[in-house]
């Protein structure tokens, strides 16, 4: 059977379901995906429909999340995202930055999930598997459309994003910060030039996004920075967390997380094959950084410390990260003798 006949036999005329999509995607890979829309960023869109937008989750600082598109444009090539991908039968390399799904009933199932009387206003989060300001929310509007339901239902939220885009919705977003509560941490790993180009190949410039961030702020809402995440080797020296930092506060963000990579399921696959690929002599540092998840707590102490002391420095506000050990715990650090090129 062809792949065009699967998707005429398999999904009628309707718009199929994300289960339905990685069915197909399973049988015919996504060159079955016949009707999903090329558009002139060279990125295949499939329209899906959702049968739920909230999702519950456990163990982390918010209760729910929110994600109105899988897959990200943006492709950053340590996105943690990137093995959600495999959900859909997709692969974490190109695919996650060429073939997106947008549900394009997410606002009308939100609104309906929101209306429930047991809905009890739990925080939600934005941004935790795809950037909900990647270019195709200019065109789809979805990620605008939820932030005006969950302003309606007063439901306070927290918002993860590269995308400048952010600051077309400072209206809404500034209904929902009295309405409940709203933060956007705007990621700016670093403002590193080489490294932007090379790890976030699809993003806006970081100082772009930096100067989103001031409007947000002049705007009244309570925008920060999350560094997220420090790659070693790439945006981890002395120099460049210092230049990072202070254009920050140059900017006048309200605070600043960070948080240094890991990898993990597709997640490393992928970078360890761009690794291996396009700076092969930096591959036994990253197998040695990276036998497990984490680096070795040494090193992430080691740079948390220096942020810590150039937030210090620059006056910033310090956001706790979800993993961040307790202060006490944390190694007393002379800035000073700090300095690792990893
Ligand atoms: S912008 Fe965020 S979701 Fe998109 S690829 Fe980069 S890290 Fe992943």
């Amino acid at each position: 059977m062809s792949t065009s006949n699967l998707v005429l036999f398999d999904l009628g005329t309707g718009k199929p379901t994300t289960r339905q999509i990685a069915e197909l995607v399973k049988k015919g890979g996504t060159a079955a995906l016949t009707e999903a829309e090329r558009r002139a960023d060279a990125a295949r869109y499939q329209e899906v429909t959702c049968r739920s937008a909230l999702n519950r989750v456990k163990g982390m600082p918010f209760d729910w999340t929110l994600n109105p598109y899988r897959g990200c444009t943006h492709g950053c090539h340590y996105c943690f995202a990137r093995r959600y991908h495999v959900q859909f039968e997709m692969d974490s390399d190109d695919e996650f930055a060429s073939v997106i799904l947008v549900k394009t009933n997410f606002v009308a199932v939100l609104g309906r999930e929101l209306d429930k009387p047991t809905w009890t206003r739990e925080q939600v989060a934005l941004g935790t598997a795809t950037d909900p300001y990647q270019p195709i929310e200019g065109h789809y509007r979805l990620t605008r459309g939820a932030i005006e339901a969950l302003a309606r239902a007063r439901t306070p939220i927290g918002l993860v994003t590269k995308g400048p885009m952010v600051v077309r919705d400072r209206d809404v977003l500034l209904e929902l910060s009295t309405a409940a509560s709203c933060t956007v941490c705007m990621s700016v790993p670093t403002v590193d030039e080489d490294a932007w180009r090379i790890l976030e190949p699809g993003t806006a410039h970081p100082l772009q996004r930096l100067r989103a961030v001031r409007e947000l702020v002049d705007a009244g809402i309570n925008a920060g920075v999350l560094m997220a995440p420090i790659v070693p080797g790439f945006s981890s020296s002395r120099d460049k967390l210092e230049r990072t930092i202070k254009a920050i506060a140059d900017h006048g963000a309200r605070f600043v997380g960070c948080n240094v990579m890991y990898l993990q399921d597709g997640t490393r696959t992928h970078f360890m094959k761009f690794i291996a690929r396009e700076f092969p002599a930096m591959t036994p540092r990253f197998e040695r950084l990276y036998a497990r998840k984490y680096p070795p707590d040494h090193y992430r102490n080691e740079v948390r410390a220096l942020v810590r002391m150039l937030q210090q420095r620059y006056g910033l506000s310090k956001r706790n990260e979800p993993d961040d050990e307790p202060e006490a715990a944390m190694p007393p650090v002379d800035p000073e003798q700090v300095g690792f090129a990893w």
